[in-house]
């Protein structure tokens, strides 16, 4: 498998900043954001696409979804709302092949 963009965040050969880190997951600022809150919540295991989570990947999916809430409220829109997104092959508009949640919020998303 071909290092993923990510990894290459994680592993610091690419610049990013990542606001939020433990064990498992990580999270940076989308580069191109299209709310005033865009997040990406990334395992740091290289999984490409959710057609290859299985059996025992139970754990990370739920840590990214822990670190979105915790994310959530710390940017102040646990209240207000926001949404969660994972994109999965092109059709779903997925463009890096490391599964990732997109958290947006900060506006009113249609
Ligand atoms: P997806 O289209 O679901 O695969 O999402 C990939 C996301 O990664 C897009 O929203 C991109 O804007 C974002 N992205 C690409 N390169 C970077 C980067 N170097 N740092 C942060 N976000 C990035």
């Amino acid at each position: 498998m071909q290092t993923s963009l990510f990894t290459k965040i994680l592993n610091k050969e690419i610049p990013s900043d990542i606001i939020y880190e433990d064990d498992f997951v990580f999270a940076i600022n989308d580069i191109n954001p299209i709310a005033p809150v865009h997040i990406l919540i990334i395992p740091k295991e290289q999984i490409p696409t959710i057609n290859d989570i299985v059996s025992g990947n139970e754990f990370i999916m739920g840590k990214i979804i822990l670190a979105a809430k915790h994310i959530a409220k710390e940017k102040g829109i646990s209240d207000s709302g926001y949404r969660l997104i994972f994109n999965c092959n092109a059709d779903g508009g997925q463009t890096v092949y490391h599964i990732h949640c997109h958290l947006l919020g900060g506006k009113k998303l249609g």
